[in-house]
């Protein structure tokens, strides 16, 4: 008898080949069946009408402290994911020196939004080194499976102390101990390394992420740590400056150490490189034999705005900054007087200093590139649903509508801002994208961002969108499910998950298609020491099971913890013998 048969539904394998019928068979974790007519199960699960499908896995995450803590591993894992692969963009907690977890954290929270307070409460601290921290990982069993780079801004100013955080340059041989660090961590099991060149990562005191000026020789020099392990990749966000040459010395490593260089491709107002011409450069590079692969989102990548959120459009008027630091309950009756509102949408902005100051001028009045987020929202909204064009068919300011979306749902109201990836107004230039097999869907940034985007619950947008509701060119299921299952997990060499096939890990949904939904999105102040974050659920999710375990049942949590931490990549499963 099998631990679990799921029966009668069809099944979307992660090939990319089409759908077929059939049931599946689980025993000590792994599928160990699919076919017709399976024997019984010990636990039966009723899949007809529904897709079976692996579970997504997701690569680009931030999940470096709450994995420490967090067993539930939300939002993530309520949108069908079960695999993670986190310690992105050149930041997370190891290696760590005692005197510098203040510092880590204040990191985090500057480049990824998440509340400092809470990765403080939260956090054991118990690691210095990599292996350390693999090691504390591995101690908390979780819903999903976690993997994780090697960051480089940890591993900087372990090295370097003030002066790798200052970002000046290293000696030789700095890059030769940092080098050794990403060495070690990839044989203790990391997955990669990672780095971010980007002006728009920063610490909460307004520094650079350690690294973000590195030169071709550091990089290069930390990245052949990956050709002498055999394993790794190495995950960049870049502002891909011209004058960087960018491309060349990604080519250059890969092509040296054999191994993948993955970097985020977007349409971003920071690149210099327009979006085409990142993937034109790739592709050219990789003409020469390398390996690059291009990250990419499947929707605008931008901010939800709300007055509790970490931005909105009157964060720098006088009125807020003298509310700002009061308790909602207080803030809330100030926004509510009629008085209060009137002076606040009649003065001006105080704009502070800043490098970043077209973007901050954007977000306090880009009316015709903000969006009403109302109910059934659809993240590709048209332009007659800019605050802007509801604004004058509505006949107020621009400014008071604004203010008025905030109010809604006593204050709980919504405005999407997308920043990157929708400069066009629209998502057609990812349909040849997702077509593509040089690059990855990515980018959802999950654990992070808290208080602007949940960019965790792509994989679900997918569905609804980029599968069935779309008014424009769509995808197909069977091409969704390979991109989000099967290419993400083998760009890190996670050969032994992704497919719906004999031997492969038992990592599974059961998805009722015409169901899918993204719930409405909502500030939760849930984290360690009250800290928030934005959470959105999903409708459609009949179970999720991972490693044969059923982790969620219609959307319901069910408290059990199969996932581990992955070190390492995974080999595929040597056929098994047919039952
Ligand atoms: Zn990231």
């Amino acid at each position: 008898m099998h631990d679990l048969v799921i029966r009668n539904g069809t099944v979307v394998d992660g090939t990319g080949k089409a759908r077929f019928a059939a049931d599946v068979a689980i025993d000590g974790g792994l599928i160990t069946a699919v076919g017709p007519n399976l024997g019984a199960g010990k636990q039966e699960i009723d899949a007809a009408g529904a897709i079976v499908a692996p579970g997504w896995v997701d690569v680009h995450t931030h999940y470096d402290g709450q994995a420490t803590w967090d067993q539930e591993m939300a939002p993530s894992s309520w949108h069908g994911v079960t695999t993670v692969v986190m310690g992105n963009c050149g930041v997370g907690f190891a290696p760590a020196k005692p005197d510098k977890h203040d510092w880590l954290i204040g990191l985090m929270e500057g480049v990824e939004d998440i509340p400092g307070t809470a990765l403080a409460e939260g956090m054991s601290w118990n690691w210095e080194t990599f292996p350390q921290y693999l090691d504390e990982l591995e101690q908390l069993p979780r819903t999903i499976d976690v993997g994780t780079h090697v960051p480089h801004g940890a591993v900087r100013a372990y090295v370097m102390d003030e002066r790798g955080a200052r970002s000046e340059a290293p000696t030789e041989h700095e890059i030769a101990r940092m080098s050794q660090i990403v060495e070690d961590g990839l044989r203790a099991g990391a997955l990669g390394f990672s780095t971010s060149r980007t002006i728009l990562h920063r610490s909460v005191d307004g520094e650079l992420v350690p690294g973000t000026t590195a030169t071709k020789e550091e990089l290069i020099g930390i990245g052949r740590a990956m050709g002498r392990v055999g394993h790794g990749v190495f995950e960049m966000a870049s502002d891909l400056k011209r004058d960087w040459k960018e491309f060349a010395w990604m080519g250059e490593l890969s092509r040296e150490t054999g191994l993948p260089v993955t970097f985020a491709a977007l349409q971003s107002i920071a690149k210099e490189l327009p979006l085409e011409e990142q993937i034109s450069e790739m592709r050219a590079e990789n003409a020469k034999g390398a390996n690059i692969v291009a990250q990419i989102a499947l929707r605008g990548n931008g901010i939800v705005m709300a007055w509790r959120g970490t931005v909105h459009p009157f964060r720098f008027r006088p009125a807020w900054l003298e509310i700002m630091n009061l308790p909602w309950a207080e803030q809330l009756a100030h926004l509510k007087d009629p008085a209060f509102k009137q002076r606040m949408i009649s003065e001006d902005n105080q704009f502070p200093e800043s490098d970043l100051i077209g973007l901050i001028m954007v977000v306090a009045g880009g009316w015709t590139l903000q969006y009403e987020m109302g109910p059934d929202f659809n993240y590709e909204p048209q332009q007659g649903e800019t605050i802007a064009a509801r604004a004058a068919a509505a006949g107020v300011a621009a400014v008071e509508y604004a203010y008025d979306l905030l109010m809604q749902d006593e204050g709980c109201g919504f405005i999407y801002f997308p920043i990157l990836n929708y400069a066009d107004g629209n998502l057609n230039f990812l349909e040849a994208l997702q077509e593509a097999d040089d690059t990855v869907n990515s980018l959802s940034d999950g654990g992070a961002h808290c208080g602007t985007i949940c960019d965790a619950a792509s994989p679900t947008f997918m569905l609804q969108h980029w599968v069935r509701d779309r008014a424009g060119k769509r995808i197909t299921l069977e091409n969704a499910v390979k991109r989000q299952c099967r290419d993400t997990a083998l760009l890190y060499g996670l050969s032994d998950r992704g497919l719906v096939a004999q031997g492969y890990l038992a990592d599974l949904n059961v998805i009722d298609l015409d169901k899918v939904k993204l719930g409405k999105p909502w500030l939760a102040f849930d984290l360690p020491a009250g800290g928030k974050r934005l959470l959105q659920k999903a409708e459609g999710y009949v179970c999720t099971i991972k490693s044969g375990q059923v982790t969620f049942r219609d959307g319901e949590y069910l408290g059990v913890h199969p996932g581990k931490l992955v070190r390492g990549p995974q080999a595929a499963p040597v056929a098994m013998a047919a039952e």
